[in-house]
């Protein structure tokens, strides 16, 4: 039965139960009259003349409120979207009992009416012939594409169109599913234009190394490009958002290449590094208290710059994986002051040989974390080594542990030396990213600090910098405690390993985020 047909059953229904219910009043009133109270035939006539009199107009009145409410809604939805009584509240279909279904459904077609008449306003707005503008969006030779206030595309030139592979027409299709972006950090797009919406009439953006997720080009690379987007607030012509992208494949995919064929020749290391670190420390033991002063001096150097080396190695390694989305943590139940004790210990003879020394200031009591310990090892000892590379001369660092207020467990590294300037902290997490004043003096990738927040990010965790010019730097990070780990996995079995992945590309639109 459509809804149609069950709304005219009930209004049936409803006609049948008040006539019945009217006529056996008034034949009841009749019956009354003549037994109780003795009248002749005309007296019991009147009465029932009177008494179905009355009734029909209370029946009138009720039955006209409660046939014509249907009506009366339908008739409100209009007026709440007709432009000239904006004010007018909605109906509330909740309260509806007759015809509920079928008011509900052409009650939101009568909604979606509007919203088709309202873009289609919008656009007819928009196509107010402007040559200059036209011929200048148009033929663009760069992707452009302008949203309305709800992320509908008013506008996307040709350029835009062949870019995202798409033939059909884009205007008025939602912006987030005609593209698919992923970024390398976590500032994406519609972060920025959803802070920019609740905080800022005018705003500008750009992003480096975006990438178009769902499409390969002819020759099988995955679109990269660097995105700049512009943000006018209740734009009068309705031109909100405005991106514009500049396409870098074919430079971002040989970088893409080269950090493939680096992880491959890196692989080979492995083997002959772990053979060499192996022999450095049989010759340190065998050789304990029988080496000249000089000697000894060497063999610390030669010990340093192995563990450095395995350092290198590792990262690459480990961002390739994430690339690859081939990262896995294998978590488990570990003491957190081993943890660190062991990375402390290792790292001591890399400080002591700049003349540093690292002060571990540990409570006395922490909770078990759950943690990989391999990959958290990375992430301390990319801090650590970071606080040696850029001590500039200071002795100190400082490695600090506590619990904090919400139950997580804190670890901040600090040192004493160059700092960061305010400009570079925005991006001292992002890949290949290296503070232009020291990069010519100092020896880096720019990989091990994206690696330590894709490695606490997958882990729970949060990762962050506080740090001035000249005064030092103070990293810190957070681990969660094997309970909550183990209570978020539903496992209470310390001996199982809660796998979670890690990766390197974040996608854009919060419905897609994995
Ligand atoms: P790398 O050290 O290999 O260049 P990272 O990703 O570890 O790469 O660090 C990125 C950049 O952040 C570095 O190039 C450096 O400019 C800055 N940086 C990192 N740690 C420190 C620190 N402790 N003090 C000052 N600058 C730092």
């Amino acid at each position: 039965m459509n809804h149609l047909q069950k709304f005219t059953s009930q209004v049936r229904n409803h006609l049948l139960v008040v006539l019945l219910a009217n006529n056996a009043f008034m034949i009841g009133a009749g019956w009354y009259a003549s037994t109780h109270n003795s009248l002749s035939i005309n007296g019991v006539v009147i009465v029932m003349c009177v008494i179905g009199f009355v009734l029909t107009i209370g029946f009138a009145v009720l039955s006209t409120e409660y046939l014509t409410k249907p009506l009366r809604t339908i008739w409100q939805a209009i007026i709440h979207i007709s432009p000239d009584t904006a004010d007018q509240p909605a109906p509330n279909l909740a309260s509806l009992s007759l015809g509920k279904d079928m008011v509900t459904n052409l009650v939101s077609h009568i909604y979606q009416l509007a919203s088709v008449v309202d873009t289609v306003q919008q656009t007819a707005h928009y196509n107010k012939t402007d040559p200059q503008r036209d011929f200048v969006a148009s033929n663009l030779p760069l992707p452009l594409a302008i949203m309305d206030k709800n992320d509908n595309i008013v506008f996307a030139n040709l350029a835009f169109s062949t870019y995202v592979h798409q033939d059909a027409d884009l205007q008025g299709k939602n912006f987030y599913s005609v593209i698919d972006l992923a970024f390398s950090n976590d500032r994406t797009f519609d972060r920025w234009l959803s802070d920019a919406k609740a905080n800022k009439a005018v705003a500008a953006q750009t992003w480096e190394r975006v990438r178009l997720n769902g499409i390969d080009n002819e020759d099988g690379r995955i679109p990269q490009f660097d995105l700049a987007a512009y943000y006018n607030q209740d734009n009068p012509d309705n031109l909100e958002t405005m991106v514009v992208l500049f396409d870098h494949t074919m430079q971002y995919s040989q970088d893409d290449q080269a950090m493939s064929f680096l992880a491959l020749a890196v692989h080979e290391l492995r083997t002959p590094l772990t053979l060499l670190r192996g022999y450095i420390e049989v010759f340190e033991e065998e050789l304990e208290g029988k080496m000249s002063a000089e000697l000894d001096d060497y063999m610390k150097k030669m010990a340093v710059s192995a563990g450095q080396l395995s350092t290198f190695v590792n990262t690459i390694l480990n961002v390739s994986r994430i690339e690859n989305d081939q990262f896995n943590l294998h978590l488990r139940r570990e003491s957190w002051q081993d943890t660190l004790k062991g990375v402390v210990n290792d790292l001591q003879l890399r400080a002591t040989v700049r003349g540093i020394h690292i002060e571990l200031d540990l409570p006395d009591s922490l909770p078990a974390v759950g943690v990989d310990r391999v990959s958290m090892y990375e992430v301390v000892s990319n801090l650590i080594d970071n606080a040696i590379k850029y001590s500039n001369g200071s002795a100190r660092i400082i490695v600090k542990a506590r619990e904090t207020r919400e139950g997580l467990i804190e670890t901040t590294v600090q040192d004493f030396g160059v700092g960061i300037p305010a400009s570079a902290i925005t991006h001292i997490f992002d890949k290949f990213y290296r503070n232009h004043r020291n990069r010519a003096q100092i020896g880096g990738t720019g990989l091990g600090l994206y690696l330590a927040k894709a490695i606490v990010t997958a882990h729970g965790g949060q990762i962050w910098v506080n740090a001035h010019e000249g005064q030092g730097s103070t990293f810190g990070f957070t681990v969660l405690p094997y309970s909550q780990v183990a209570s978020k996995s539903e496992t209470s079995d310390n001996k199982a390993d809660i796998v979670q992945s890690a990766h390197g590309w974040i996608k854009n639109h919060s419905l897609y985020r994995r």
